[in-house]
């Protein structure tokens, strides 16, 4: 959903509004913004190298620090996406750290929004604006045509296979745990508070 506060924030940016979330180029990146139960979130995807990732994600840190309502600010599948609790007085942190997070990107060449983060390839403006839903988590993305439908096949895929394969919660906790092992307990209590909402055990 895109209520009042983001509506207007979102107008402002110039992005449009279609299916609960507003999206669009805003100068040179592909940006959306939604609202859900209890968060807002903005995310912005681009051809984000792993490489270029890694350096900025020690400046997303440092930013996380300094809002109170920023649940986190992450790479997640190469899109990066900021979530926010949703409070009185949230959209004002939400637009600071909107263009705070920009700043950032403007320090590392990141490739503008024509360059399609699925292929690497330019779009020449032909690229088409996608919703998919994962785990209940939107993720909305700027690609061409044919990448987004590779996409939609992908997580289809998953969800065939997720229902396919039921996991427990034990079970689930014990996947995080093989994933995040090698980083910190913080970054396990973190995956886990972001995922276990989203879960139908
Ligand atoms: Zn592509």
């Amino acid at each position: 959903m895109v209520f009042y506060g983001l509506r207007k924030f979102a107008r402002e940016l110039g992005l449009e509004i279609q299916s609960g979330v507003a999206y669009g180029i805003y100068e040179r990146y592909a940006v959306s913004m939604w609202e859900g139960n209890g968060y807002k979130a903005f995310n912005i995807s681009a051809k984000f190298e792993d490489d270029l990732c890694k350096k900025m994600e020690m400046e997303l840190m440092e930013l996380e620090a300094n809002y109170r309502r920023v649940a986190y600010i992450r790479f997640i599948e190469g899109v990066l996406e900021a979530r926010f609790v949703d409070n009185p007085g949230t959209m004002k942190q939400f637009r600071n750290c909107f263009f705070n997070v920009l700043s950032v990107l403007d320090e590392y060449e990141i490739p503008d929004a024509d360059i399609c983060p699925k292929c690497g390839l330019p779009m020449y403006g032909q690229g088409v604006w996608s919703l998919f839903k994962l785990y209940g988590r939107k993720s909305c993305l700027y690609t061409h045509e044919h990448c987004a439908a590779a996409m939609e096949r992908e997580v289809n895929r998953q969800i065939e296979w997720d229902r396919q394969h039921p996991m427990s919660k034990e079970e689930f906790i014990e996947s995080m745990m093989e994933i995040h092992g090698d980083e910190s307990l913080e970054e396990l209590e973190l995956a886990l508070l972001f995922w276990l909402p989203h879960m139908n055990f």
